[in-house]
Formats: C-alpha cells, structure tokens, sequence
C-alpha cells in the first residue's frame, strides 16, 4: 500500500533530533509546529550543543524530557517562520534568539524577584529541528531581535552566558581579586573571560588540553593549572596554589566542575573572608563534607546559583550584539543536524567545547 500525502500534509512535517530514551536519539520526520496565540515558530539557523543535553543523552532526564519521543536541544537562534494570534514584537524573517524559560511573574517567588526560581520555569527543549515553537510567555519575556552582524552561533550563546554572567555578578568581584575557576567547560571558560573582563587575575583549573589552551586564549586567564599533573588535587587542592598568594588563598572561587569533591575543594583554596561560588550543579542525593570551624572563624561565604533571569538575558544579548565578548573560539565544528551523535562523542572525548549545528 502505498501512502499519499497531499501537498499541505507534505509542507506539515519538518525534521527533528527525537530522543527516545537514554542513547538513542533518532533524526526524523514530525510535524511541523504551528503558532497558538502569543506563539511564535523559528526556523532554527544554529542550535549549540550543552553539556546537559549530553548528560540529558545519556541518562534521560526527568524534568527536561518527559513525553516520548521528546524533542530535544535548548541553545539556538534562528529567524521568524510564523507569529501566533497577537504576536505584535515579531515579524516573519526578523533574527531571533530567545531563552529556554520565562519567568511568570505572579508566583510566590517572581513576586520576590527570584526570577530564576520562578515555580512556572517549564524549560523548552527542541533547537535539533527544522523549526521550533517557542511559547507565550518566552516570546513576550525573554525573546530579542539580533542585528544582521551577529551569526546565528554567536547568538545561540546567550542561554549560557546569561548564566554565567549571574553566576559572576554574585561573585562581586573587584579588579585586581585573585579569582580561581575550576573547570573549563563553555561555563567554566565563560567565567574565566567574565573575570578578566572585570578585572580579576584568573588562575584557571583543567586536566584537558583543549580546555586549558581556551582559557588562556580566549578567556585570557593569567595562570592556567594543569590538573593531570595534581592527582591527589581534590584532596590537598592547596599543594598547587600560585606562589603569588603566599598561601592565603584566593578571594574567590569558582566551581564549575559539580563533583561534591571539588565543591570541598574550593572551599580549600579560598581566603579567610572569601567567597565560594558552588556553579556546577552535581548529582543530586550527593553530599558534602565541611569543616564548620574553617567556614565560621574563617568567615568563607559560600553561595551556589542556578539559572538566570530575563535581566541577564537581556544583558547577554547585548554583549554578544555589540561583540564585546565573542565566543566563537568556543565552537569547536560546524556539523549538519542529523550529525548531532558525532557532536556528542567529540564531547563525551573532551574533544570539543561546543558542536555548532545546522539543519540541512
Ligand atoms: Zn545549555
Ligand atoms: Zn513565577
């Protein structure tokens, strides 16, 4: 038997990167989205691998992929295929990029302007596709035109940044603060550039090569560590402190491994009255192991963030427009869409920050 589609049915299907449990994930045909009121629908122009997209992978996830097949991939720019019913801020063909949340504004904790919290923060998922639809509240909160000069890439950089660039305005860095960042993923090495754009000396931690090469050419770091030569650095991390600390320690570490034992980790190379930025999130169930003494007579502030807010959006779409930080050396290969599995062993490998993908 053979199946017939008329012409509209055959425009009503797109492809997509489906992930249907843990390791297999299929490049298929799916329906092509359409716009609800307040909706718009991108044409996806670059979608960015993230490291929980591969953990995602990997393990499944229960909040991010829920009904299967899910769609999949959250850091993306692209252009303006379609606007739902009073769209108004967007035309067909404008560049966009927007944020995998929005905030609600009427919860218990928008209400107290923890916007990153926000109980109604439903992350969208779906860049490893022809098209994606992006949902109402994203379009009217977090959603921004990007001038003709930034590449769809570099635009599908502002979920990241604007991570991190809360994760460094918490660390209230002050120019000339000797900052230490642990682990050299795209967050890690976004942080290593933010702290030296605010005038930090950055000493950066990695074992991989690539990583620590980054972290002095792009992010500018003034002393990288090569961990590989340090086995036992989660247990006595102090034994590779630069010499110019004199053994004090450093004003401000940051974590972005997220392994409870690099956790304590940084909780050893801070001063007395430092500060202790926990930024990579680790299993959850695991736990940590501190010395209360050296937390309280040392005074060590330690905080630990999560996500971003549509302020810090705003900031990072700004800093990637204007291209006062440009993450291209960040991407490690330009591949078409459907090579989103070699994406993620170039990864898994260390072989590769981030995976620029493309549909066909
Ligand atoms: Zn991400
Ligand atoms: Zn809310």
């Amino acid at each position: 038997m053979t199946l017939t589609l008329n012409t509209d049915q055959m425009k009503a299907q797109m492809k997509a990167m489906m992930f249907h449990q843990p390791g297999v994930v299929h490049y298929e045909s799916v329906p092509k989205p359409t716009p609800g009121p307040g909706e718009i629908i991108v044409k996806i122009g670059t979608a960015l691998t993230c490291g929980t997209d591969l953990k995602c992978f990997k393990r499944g996830h229960p909040v991010l992929l829920k009904n299967f097949p899910s769609p999949f991939g959250h850091e993306f720019s692209g252009t303006v295929d379609a606007t739902g019913e009073g769209v108004t801020q967007f035309q067909p063909g404008d560049r966009v990029v927007a944020a995998n949340s929005a905030p609600c504004f009427d919860c218990f904790y928008c209400q107290k302007a923890q916007f990153n919290l926000c109980e109604q923060l439903d992350l969208l998922n779906g860049a490893y596709a022809d098209f994606m639809k992006v949902p109402a509240q994203i379009v009217a909160v977090n959603t921004h035109k990007i001038p003709e000069s930034l590449p769809f890439e570099l635009a599908a950089f502002t979920e990241p940044l604007a991570v991190s660039l809360r994760g460094i305005e918490h660390c209230k860095i002050k120019p000339g603060d000797q900052v230490a960042v642990m682990g050299l993923g795209p967050i890690g090495l976004l942080m290593v550039r933010l702290a030296v754009m605010q005038g930090a000396i950055v000493t950066a931690y990695a074992r991989n090569p690539l990583k620590r090469s980054l972290a002095e050419t792009f992010g500018g770091a003034n002393t990288v560590i090569d961990l590989s030569q340090y086995p036992n650095f989660f247990e006595d991390p102090t034994a590779c402190l630069p010499k110019t600390l004199e053994n004090r320690g450093f004003d401000v570490v940051i974590e972005a491994i997220g392994l409870p034992e690099s956790w304590q980790a940084a909780v050893q190379l801070v001063r007395k009255g430092g500060l202790v930025n926990w930024f990579g999130g680790c299993p959850s169930g695991s736990q940590v192991q501190l010395d209360t003494r050296r937390i309280h007579y040392d005074e060590i502030t330690l905080i630990s963030l999560f996500h971003h807010t549509p302020a810090h959006v705003k900031h990072a779409v700004d800093l990637l427009s204007s291209g006062e930080l440009n993450p291209s050396p960040l991407i490690s290969e330009r591949f078409a869409m459907p090579q989103l599995l070699e994406a993620f062993q170039l990864l898994e490998a260390g072989k590769a920050i981030k995976v620029a993908l493309t549909p066909p």
